[in-house]
């Protein structure tokens, strides 16, 4: 891409990376975001890029008619959560799903996802695998840690029958029993505002197609990579059935080197979300092509479970491992824009019999501090 579309890369990257905060610590940690991608292809940082310029922005291309997806449906998909309309009974149930739906195919109303959220849920995120190296040992680190976590596969990879891309599938589908869930991350990983309309099919919708062959489950759930969205994407993705799924909780995995980092980057990153925005957790991106990330991983749940020790002493909302993004989501309503956030509001009960669960995993864990100290400290 030519030079002055960097510029403009670097320029977003700035403005979305200086929105997370203004003070010193994330002033450093917007350091490390701030590297301009060569090409199309980009890099997940400490946030989202949000909207960038788009490269066809023309009104021909801005509204593509929807094409029913139902009919390459594999499985039973159930309809979407009721909409709440003014005046109609507030003694619904939840509109969330209460067992594992390995695409989260109930939301599949074009909702765009951040993570903000006041209360301490969260959700690990790993993108651009699998990964032949380490995706496995992070599936182990994951049943260890007793957590489910969400999976954006970048698919070119599965397309041939290559023995190296029938690995992938298997590990693929392996994610999938181990009870985690799964959604897209385009074909080539490329920044979606600069690919054209006709393209998007492939880079979208072939995307999805290929998890549905090789897994078994068509993805509602899609990460642009680099979280780059344009007025056009949002629309093409919402009316094509597809739920955008951002990260409000950064790691820096892509553009550091070792676990260490990653897990001091997230523990500032988790301190400034809650301090300037209030947000007490949300959703967590690594990487499970990198190593360091995939051992990162189990260092940031102890880190948690060990915060989790003195919040339950001082009787406060504890960290509560979620395993399904409709935690920090809330249905589409008749009338809502292409962009519309889905800020959640989750039930007191639900909250109060999920933190049950949490207390007796803290009550558990906690009984040896000292353990989750030397896994915090990468022993
Ligand atoms: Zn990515």
């Amino acid at each position: 891409m030519p030079g002055p579309l960097s510029v403009r890369r670097l320029a977003s990257i700035l403005g979305g990376a200086l929105a997370l905060a203004s003070g010193a610590v994330t002033a450093e940690l917007t350091q490390a975001a701030t590297r301009p991608a060569e090409n199309a292809l980009v890099t997940e940082g400490l946030v989202p890029e949000g909207l960038v310029p788009d490269a066809d922005p023309s009104p021909e291309n801005s509204a593509p008619t929807p094409e029913p997806r139902e009919a390459s449906v594999a499985l039973e998909v159930p309809p979407a959560p009721p909409r709440e309309e003014s005046g109609s009974q507030s003694d619904a149930p939840p509109s969330w799903p209460t067992s594992a739906d390995a695409v989260s195919s109930n939301l599949r109303d074009g909702r765009i996802i951040t993570g903000a959220t006041a209360h301490r849920f969260i959700l690990f995120t790993f993108d651009d695998g699998p990964d032949v190296r380490y995706t496995r040992d992070l599936l182990d680190a994951l049943d260890e840690a007793d957590v489910h976590a969400l999976f954006f596969l970048t698919t070119r990879r599965f397309e041939d029958r290559t023995p190296y891309a029938q690995g992938l599938a298997a590990i693929a589908r392996e994610i999938v029993a181990r009870g985690h869930r799964v959604g897209s991350h385009s074909m080539d990983h490329v920044q979606l505002p600069l690919v054209s309309t006709p393209d998007l099919a492939t880079q979208v919708d072939a995307s999805a197609s290929i998890i549905e062959r090789e897994i078994g489950v068509l993805p509602a759930l899609i990460r642009p990579p680099g979280g780059s969205r344009s007025p056009r994407i949002d629309l093409y993705l919402a009316s094509h059935g597809y739920t955008q799924v951002l990260w409000n909780l950064g790691t820096g995995d892509v553009q550091v080197r070792s676990a260490d980092a990653v897990l001091d980057t997230f523990r500032r990153v988790l301190e400034v979300r809650e301090r300037q925005h209030g947000e007490r957790g949300g959703i967590v991106l690594l990487h499970d092509i990198h190593g360091w990330s995939v051992e990162a991983f189990p260092r940031i749940v102890a880190y948690l479970d060990r915060k989790n020790c003195e919040l339950l002493e001082a009787g406060e909302e504890l960290y509560d491992f979620v395993d399904d993004p409709a935690f920090f989501y809330e249905a589409r309503r008749e009338g809502d824009a292409a962009d519309a956030i889905a800020d959640a509001t989750i039930p007191d009960e639900v909250i109060a019999s999920r933190q049950i669960h949490a207390r007796a995993r803290a009550a558990l864990r906690c009984e040896d501090t000292a353990a989750l100290d030397a896994i915090i400290a990468g022993g």
